[in-house]
Parts: C-alpha cells; sequence; structure tokens
C-alpha cells in the first residue's frame, strides 16, 4: 500500500509504481477514473479496452491529475486529505484513507506477546478507517489469513453481535484473546 496526499482541489501525485502499472511512462498520459464502492475508485490507462466511454483524467508532466470532484463529494471530503494506492489486475485502486495514528492494539510497539501485531501489520502504525471502526474491522479481517487468524462477526441467540477469532498453533490464545478485546471495545460490543 502507497499512501499520497491529495489538495483541496483534488490534485494528488501518482507512485512511480502506479504509472509504470498504467503504462505511463511518457510524461502526458492519460486515465479513467470510475467511483467503485463508499470509498474506492479504479483507474485503468487510456490504452485499456474496458472503458472507452467514460471521462478521461489528464496526467500533468510532475505525474499528477485530480480526483473528480463528484468522487471527492461522494467521499464527503471538502478539504484535504490522504489516499492510498494498490494494484488489484487489472486496475489501480485509489482508496480515501483515514490520519495515520499509533497502533491502538499494541500501543506503537508493532508486535504483541512478541508476535507481529495484526492490527497494524506489525509496524505500529495505523489508520483512522473512513467508515470508522468496523471499516477497519473489515480490512483487518482481510489481512488476517497471512496471520494465520479467521476473524468474523455473529449474531447470537438474542441478536447481541459477537466477535469470533480463532487462530493457528503459533500464535498464544492469550494473543487471539487479546484481539478479541480490542474489536469488542472498538465495535462497542459487550
Ligand atoms: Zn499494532
Amino acid at each position: 500500500m502507497i499512501y499520497r496526499p491529495f489538495s483541496k482541489s483534488g490534485l494528488v501525485t501518482l507512485p512511480k509504481e502506479a504509472r509504470e502499472f498504467l503504462g505511463l511512462d511518457s510524461n502526458d498520459g492519460k486515465i479513467i477514473i470510475e467511483q467503485v464502492g463508499r470509498f474506492q475508485a479504479r483507474i485503468v490507462g487510456l490504452n485499456s479496452e474496458l472503458d472507452k466511454l467514460l471521462p478521461r483524467r489528464r496526467i500533468t508532466n510532475k505525474g499528477q491529475f485530480t480526483i473528480p470532484a463528484n468522487i471527492l463529494r461522494s467521499w464527503g471530503i471538502t478539504g484535504k486529505g490522504e489516499v492510498s494506492f494498490h494494484i488489484q489486475e487489472p486496475y489501480l485502486i485509489v482508496s480515501l484513507v483515514g490520519p495515520e495514528i499509533g497502533c491502538k492494539l499494541c500501543e506503537s510497539a508493532g508486535t504483541l506477546l512478541g508476535h507481529p501485531c495484526i492490527v497494524c501489520d506489525g509496524t505500529g502504525k495505523m489508520r483512522l478507517h473512513p467508515m470508522g471502526a468496523l471499516g477497519e474491522f473489515a480490512s483487518v479481517t482481510m489481512n488476517a489469513r497471512k496471520f494465520g487468524i479467521t476473524l468474523h462477526t455473529e449474531e447470537n441467540d438474542t441478536g447481541v453481535p459477537q466477535i469470533h477469532v480463532s487462530g493457528s498453533l503459533n500464535l498464544p490464545a492469550a494473543y487471539l484473546k487479546l484481539v478479541e478485546i480490542y474489536f469488542k471495545s472498538r465495535l462497542q460490543i459487550k
């Protein structure tokens, strides 16, 4: 994941990897950007056959482009902010991200009981998610397999949401318990 700030008008600089992926080695390329989720958009290069009819954005000679105003509006953004870029063939995905803070689970240590922390991916830093704690839970859930952990929510018989954390043999039960307690508190589940 690569993070880049954008200005109040939505101007953002494409990371080098992203420009290479889009085949924008010349200085004045064009791209197509299209919203695909609540806080996500996808980008393809212009030579793609996929979206010939969609509006095009110009890439400046500094490798910058402007996130369209309608996308910024749908994100609820009126000032500057930050996005992340990642490649998901055949698209470059751009996602709105919240501010970076110290990890609340491992208290910025990056490790938890001697193992890499699942919430911050071992970095000690995490991003507040634009969708709040639920979004954070969803993104950690997606990354959990790498840690040998399964995370999901489920309602019990009386309709109260529960969090289930299970994991591989090389993680101590206390680690899984800490993850469970953390998300119970983040999601305000009793
Ligand atoms: Zn952490």
